[in-house]
């Protein structure tokens, strides 16, 4: 087993994020703690991402758990996920019996078990203090196969993304970083709706895209695709400054979106109803009601399942979080959780009642779980040219480390973290030539692309074992 410096290291070098929030992987690893979970807990409604992973990566993700118990200190780790499929079940628990320290958590299928301070309370016990996690550092299982990976020397250029809703064949796939939505859109067989939108995320917590070329980033967990009418869509084509008008408003303090909150009734101190009735003076203003929004998780329980009256409190606290972080702002250290909430299991949503309020039950039955998870991935995706975003993290946009007309060779470091802040190097997931470097870094290879029809095929990397 490497030294803990050896693989914070290999995280910082291989650009590992969190698969969930972009947090810079060397960052979290040189924390200490006492247990780490592996997070495999995905139970939003059409996203199948994690499952893949852990029904196709287990030793590697079982691995990185290891070495990210290492690095932090853990005496004890665990893999947590929803017993959906017995040939998931069968792969973790063969890779988890090899260790005495690492034990199996089956999740109670709730929506958002996932959400790292629900998981740590339902998998240990504990709740979040104010200031930190319960000693407890929760990595999603992606993260983990990267982690694996980097000990391995291999940087972070594929995102795992799943591609469903309104397509011929719904699947999941390994996409280069930078490939583009409309890409994955055709490899999922193209859309079968007349006229479509399409949600960056599940029909729970995705954000509403137009431009189909949005590149793919570390954080891509999926791409759902619905026809324009949908109530999800709907719900999201509504501006910020619309919904700061509708907060205002319209909200009545029914406070059923605090009730309901998946921060709150683990205890943490934001009230979203508060939120609402604090901007009705100033966005800016700095009460402990509008700063408490630093603690949203962005879950989308409060848009998409509970307020009656179309407002958005995520929407307003991601405004929120974005203005606090952009002038500096941290939470102070020394606040008190209030403990979980009397009617923290009152207030659990069955992933089934989820699906029925979501109105994708047909999109759910159409996608085959079992035979997504067993699919052969086949040949990794080769774009002929990718457009790979300096930030796809949080902390500062790397900085380029190539120039207009500079080859690029697969995985080579591309971007690089600014001196002394908080960052992750970005790689590139195919070789070519920069045509571009900005805000993202424009590569092309359609020369390389030329050779290969020629008969000169290079060897495909990144394919996923069946
Ligand atoms: S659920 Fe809607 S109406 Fe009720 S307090 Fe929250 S934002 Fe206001
Ligand atoms: S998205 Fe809504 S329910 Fe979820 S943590 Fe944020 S405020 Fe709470």
């Amino acid at each position: 087993m490497p030294e803990p410096d050896d693989i914070i290291a290999a995280a910082r070098a291989a650009g590992v994020v969190g698969a969930r929030d972009g947090m810079p992987t060397h960052v979290e690893l040189g924390e200490s703690a006492e247990i780490v979970i592996a997070n495999g807990c995905e139970c939003e409604p059409l996203v199948f991402s994690d499952k893949y992973l852990m029904a196709h990566h287990a030793p590697e993700i079982i691995a990185g758990l290891e070495l990210a118990m290492t690095a932090t200190g853990a005496q004890r780790g665990i893999v947590a996920y929803l017993n959906v499929d017995p040939q998931l079940d069968a792969m973790i628990r063969v890779e988890a019996d090899k260790r005495t320290n690492i034990d199996v958590f089956h999740a109670p299928g709730f929506y958002p078990i996932d959400e790292r301070h629900t998981l740590t309370y339902e998998a240990t016990g504990r709740a979040p203090t104010h200031s930190d996690g319960a000693g407890v550092i929760v990595f999603n299982v992606e993260t983990l196969l990267n982690l694996s990976n980097a000990v391995a020397g291999t940087p972070v250029t594929h995102r795992t993304v799943t591609i469903t809703g309104e397509v011929a064949d719904p699947k999941v796939m390994r996409m280069p970083l930078g490939a583009n939505i409309s890409d994955a859109i055709e490899r999922a067989g193209g859309t079968t709706a007349k006229s479509f939108r399409v949600l960056l995320g599940g029909p729970v917590s995705g954000f509403l895209v137009d431009d189909m070329s949005t590149p793919i980033t570390k954080t891509t967990a999926a791409i759902l695709v619905l026809p324009t009418y949908h109530v999800q869509i709907q719900k999201r084509a509504r501006s910020l400054a619309v919904m700061l008008l509708r907060a205002r408003s319209a909200c009545f303090q029914c406070r059923e979106c605090t009730d309901h909150c998946t921060r709150y009734l683990v205890g943490l101190g934001i009230e979203p109803h508060k939120i609402m009735r604090a901007i009705c003076y100033s966005l800016d203003s700095l009460n402990t009601s509008i700063t408490s929004a630093i603690d949203c998780g962005e879950c989308g329980v409060c848009d998409s399942f509970v307020c009656k009256m179309g407002i958005s409190p995520r929407l307003i606290c991601r405004q929120i979080k974005a203005h606090l972080q952009a002038m500096g702002w941290e939470k102070p250290p020394n606040g008190k959780s209030a403990g979980v909430r009397d009617d923290y299991v009152a207030r659990h949503i069955s992933i089934d009642e989820l699906v029925e309020r979501l109105r994708v039950r047909d999109y759910v039955a159409a996608a085959d779980l079992h035979a997504i998870l067993c699919a052969d991935a086949g040949p990794s995706f080769q774009p002929q040219s990718i457009t790979v975003p300096l930030l796809q993290h949080i902390g500062a946009p790397s900085l380029p480390a190539v120039a207009p007309g500079d080859p690029v060779e697969p995985d080579q470091m591309i971007g690089e973290i600014p001196e002394d802040k908080l960052g992750a190097r970005v790689h590139a997931a195919i070789g070519g030539t920069v045509t571009g470097v900005g805000r993202e870094v424009e590569i092309d290879n359609s020369a390389a692309g030329a050779a290969e029809d020629a008969g000169g095929a290079e060897a495909v990397r990144h394919n996923l074992p069946t």
